[in-house]
């Protein structure tokens, strides 16, 4: 008997209360784990336990494939209409506009980003990508080729069929639907793992999805643990591509797994230490202030956080002190808060490791310049921290500590500067504060990494795509491009008279 979760919020900002089945979503309907287990959803902001879910197995991904080849091969794939698949796509971003409060709610209680961030960018960007993604869903066209020979020669850009998706907790039910949506769009069906630290997001959305009208076995979610799930979808030789979103060290087992199965496609949203370079001619005002976004949004848990902060020498002193005066203007607490700016790490897991490189920065002779310690005496809570007189083979300089840490780090010139912002195995994200367009666009074009950003950090909208250069990833989502990662392309030649 499958449970059902009742969460109620009901602080003096935000109110409401909604109630929801939490078991593995499969062929259309709830059900248990096929092991009977579940796993225990921990709220971050205090370390208690919120509800539990099912724990799915590998026996449950199979049983999800069966039912996700089952929609492809009567209801779904080539069966489906472009404008049937706009028409879900948008059904399903109306349902998610009429329950945004509960969904923000829910990410706030299991993520511990803050009710408010949760609701007005994570759940409103979710909802404007399932809505760009259903503008293409009738525009997935291949092209007339023309030769020189008397044939008729076309591409079709068929669906790839049965497709795993790979979740993190950061972004709960964005991520979920920077993956749903193109996959959706262009006639996918999915077997899909969320976080074992977030998974609420992620069955509540399969009810919508339910409700939206989406034929059984089209989407399934199968909640569990990576080394068991996970595993079973990057392994499993009936699932043609695998999507995932991740640290780099899973995505290479994840890449090894599709390797030795069935050479399934891959594509990987990895880790990053993203540069944010502030040159001396910068509007400092909005160069600091950007850069507080930049590391502090999502309490520093974004793969594209600008964690490297570097700093012209002659603005160096005036940026920093600016820099940590709104690093400590930072309101960290409740996640339901009116007011509140920055909510717990995820995890107890996550909190450990945040801790362990703040003293590892601390023993290998960094200064804390601000915070570096827990805040508050319940939760996972750390506050604003700010790292100077840092060098270059420093682990917090070149690990991603994927936390609300940051490192500032004084430069001379562009070659100096370009020399160590480039020097990292990552390559997500990078951006250049100058008011000299020249200076700031060779900058930006020089930067090794799949996005360069401006006068501005963390801008990421539905229609711009997203992915990484060297260990960051591969492949991108967002945008037309993600598109292509959905489908597999077939050239048909008809012959118009071309004799032997
Ligand atoms: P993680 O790699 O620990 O886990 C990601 C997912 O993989 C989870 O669902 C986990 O259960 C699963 N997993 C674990 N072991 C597995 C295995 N052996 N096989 C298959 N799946 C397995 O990452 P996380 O801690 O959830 O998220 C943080 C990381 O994600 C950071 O490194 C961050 O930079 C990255 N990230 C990248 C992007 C991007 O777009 N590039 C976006 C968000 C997060």
């Amino acid at each position: 008997m499958v449970a059902t979760f009742t969460h109620e919020w009901n602080t003096p900002a935000y109110k409401g209360k909604a109630s929801f089945p939490v078991g593995l979503f499969i062929d259309g309907k709830f059900v248990d784990g096929s092991n009977k287990t579940e796993i225990e959803v921990i709220n971050p902001a205090t370390g208690k336990v919120i509800t539990k879910v099912a724990e799915g197995t590998d026996k449950d991904v199979d049983i999800a494939v069966i039912a996700a080849q089952k929609a492809v091969d009567t209801v779904w794939g080539l069966n489906a209409s472009g404008a049937h698949r706009a028409t879900l796509l948008n059904k399903l971003a109306a349902l998610m506009e009429q329950n945004k409060d509960e969904l923000s709610a829910l990410e706030a209680l299991d993520n511990g980003k803050t009710f408010g961030w949760a609701k007005g960018t994570d759940v409103t960007f979710a909802i404007e990508v399932i809505k760009y993604y259903a503008g293409w869903a009738d525009k997935i066209t291949g092209q007339t080729i023309e030769t020189d020979e008397k044939k008729l020669i076309y591409t079709r850009h068929e669906p790839i069929g049965v497709v795993g998706q790979i979740l993190p907790w950061n972004f709960p039910i964005l991520l979920f639907t920077w993956k749903i949506g193109p996959a959706l769009a262009t006639g996918n069906a999915i077997v899909m793992k969320s976080s074992e630290f977030t998974p609420l997001t992620a069955i509540r959305m399969a009810g919508l999805i339910h409700e939206a009208g989406y034929p059984p076995g089209v989407v399934n979610i199968v909640t569990g643990y990576g080394n068991t799930v996970g595993a079973a979808i990057s392994s499993h030789p009936n699932i043609e591509k695998v999507s995932f979103t991740g640290s780099t060290l899973v995505g290479r087992k994840v890449m090894e797994a599709a390797a030795k199965s069935n050479l399934k496609q891959v594509t990987l949203e990895l880790g990053g230490k993203s540069p944010n370079i502030v040159f001396d001619d910068a509007d400092l005002d909005q160069a600091v202030a950007w850069s507080v976004h930049g590391i502090f949004w999502n309490h520093g848990q974004a793969c594209c956080a600008g964690s490297r902060i570097f700093v012209q020498a002659g603005i160096y002193d005036e940026f920093l002190k600016r820099f940590t005066e709104q690093a400590a203007a930072i309101k960290v607490g409740d996640p339901f808060g009116a007011d509140t700016d920055q909510g717990p790490q995820v995890s107890q897991i996550q909190y450990d490791r945040v801790m362990d490189y703040i003293n590892s920065g601390k023993q290998e002779g960094a200064t804390v310049h601000y915070g570096g310690e827990r805040y508050g005496e319940e939760g996972y809570f750390i506050q604003p921290t700010i790292f100077t007189d840092t060098k270059p083979n420093m682990r917090i300089v070149k690990e991603e500590i994927f936390g609300p840490v940051g490192v500032v780090i004084k430069f001379e010139d562009e070659e100096d500067v370009l020399r160590q912002a480039n020097d990292t195995v990552y390559g997500l994200a990078a951006a250049v504060f100058s008011l000299n367009i020249n200076r700031a666009l060779e900058t930006a074009h020089k930067l090794r990494a799949g996005t360069a950003w401006v006068n501005c950090v963390n801008q990421l909208h539905p229609n711009v795509p997203f992915g990484g250069y060297k260990q960051s990833g591969i492949g991108r989502e967002l945008g037309e491009y993600a598109l292509y990662h959905y489908t597999n392309v077939k050239a048909v030649h008809v012959n118009l008279g071309h004799k032997k």
